[in-house]
């Protein structure tokens, strides 16, 4: 069925708030959140200990925190506390996305049980079985995800564990991937190329001859689709496969898509249909999908990723994340002087919705608005 993806409007007079049909918190996140805080409750006097991160969002970390939470890992996978440290009556919380065999081995050698205090979400849990059930039919899986993320690292030790498995961050490394398939590029090469990003034992002469592509959940749907569409496309050229044979070399997975991530992606595609202003983008700095969804609008208009509502300072200064280049910058006039002003918003798949409510009140602060907040919301209940 088709689903509605026209941003939701409220109208406050002067100034125009069109919301993301989608937006916000995940299935995944609120599990997890919902399994940290009860395991702190439930477990008095107990050292409890996160894997890293349980999501990419500050505000929820540091509530974590203060409940007791203690980190093992920051989102870079540097240590914080040593792995030496933990006894067996400690609790590790796995995050949302997962961990690897690897870290699992790690604890379940200490005695800690990770089954019990297990958050991986059951979206990347899918990818991981599909990964699994095309390595079982001899595919190579072909991991499109940001090389360093957990979730990615995550989903390539599972999948490497059946099969040769490689990471490719773009189209850019798909595309020179395709020339190894090709034998455009030296062999050998390839293990430079690709450090740190393909399997033990890795064959570039055998091992890239039928392939499956999954994804890290939180990339753009539509470049996943890209790469795989382009890899297929390359299978189908070399072996000269037709309709009918191409699973001979190259394995379908295009189920193994987060709801959430698509939803929220195609809501922001919507809402950008919208002869708007600006967009304001609300989510942790190293949140994967909320910088996705500031990609689609930069696109289209002028953007500002920011993480809550304290980073718009006034009606003339914002200060907002440039991700590209890692860097929060100091925006001023970012307001157009406008009547009606139009504003787009959508947030994160960590982003709690408060937050979202917390910018609109800021912005609704600055405009002699005809209707409150409060009446406006009251429409809609
Ligand atoms: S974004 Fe998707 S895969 Fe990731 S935690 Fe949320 S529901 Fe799960």
């Amino acid at each position: 069925m088709k689903k509605d993806f026209t941003p939701t409007l409220l109208d406050f007079g002067p100034l125009r708030i069109y919301l993301a049909r989608h937006f916000g918190f995940c299935y995944g996140v609120e599990n997890a959140i919902e399994i940290a805080f009860r395991t702190v409750d439930q477990n008095p006097g107990k050292r409890i200990f996160l894997l890293s991160e349980m999501i990419h969002n500050p505000q929820v970390n540091a509530d974590l925190q203060a409940h007791g939470v203690q980190f093992m890992q920051d989102n870079y996978g540097k240590q914080l506390i040593s792995f030496d440290t933990l006894r067996s009556d400690d609790i590790v919380i796995i995050p949302a996305f997962g961990t690897t065999l690897e870290l699992e081995e790690k604890l379940n050698k200490i005695g800690i049980q990770t089954e019990k205090y297990d958050t991986t979400c059951p979206f990347v849990e899918k990818v991981w079985n599909r990964s699994e059930q095309i390595a079982k039919k001899n595919y190579t899986v072909i991991i499109h995800g940001k090389p360093k993320h957990e979730e990615t690292r995550a989903t390539f030790s599972h999948a490497a564990f059946s099969a040769p498995a490689v990471i490719v961050k773009d189209m850019n490394q798909a595309i020179e991937l395709a020339k190894y398939m090709r034998g455009e590029k030296p062999p050998a090469q390839f293990y430079e190329e690709f450090k740190e990003q393909y399997s033990d034992d890795f064959s570039v002469t055998h091992d890239l001859q039928r392939i499956g592509v999954v994804n890290q959940t939180t990339m753009l749907a539509s470049d996943t689709q890209a790469i795989a569409d382009y890899l297929k496309q390359v299978m189908i050229e070399k072996y000269e496969l037709t309709a009918a044979t191409v699973e001979e070399r190259f394995a379908d997975t295009r189920d193994t898509l987060c709801y959430a991530t698509l939803e929220n992606q195609q809501a922001v595609s919507g809402m950008l249909q919208t002869d708007a202003d600006l967009a304001i983008v609300v989510g942790g700095y190293n949140s994967s999908n909320t910088s996705h969804l500031v990609e689609l609008c930069e696109e289209k208009l002028p953007t500002y990723f920011i993480s809550s509502e304290e980073k718009i300072i006034s009606a003339s200064e914002i200060v907002h994340y440039n991700f590209h280049a890692k860097e929060e910058l100091l925006t001023k006039n970012f307001l157009p002087k406008k009547d009606p002003l139009k504003i787009l918003i959508t947030s994160g798949a960590s982003c709690p919705d408060a937050m979202v409510e917390g910018v609109i009140n800021k912005l609704v602060s600055f405009t002699p608005v005809t209707l409150s907040t409060d009446k406006l919301v009251g429409q809609f209940l």
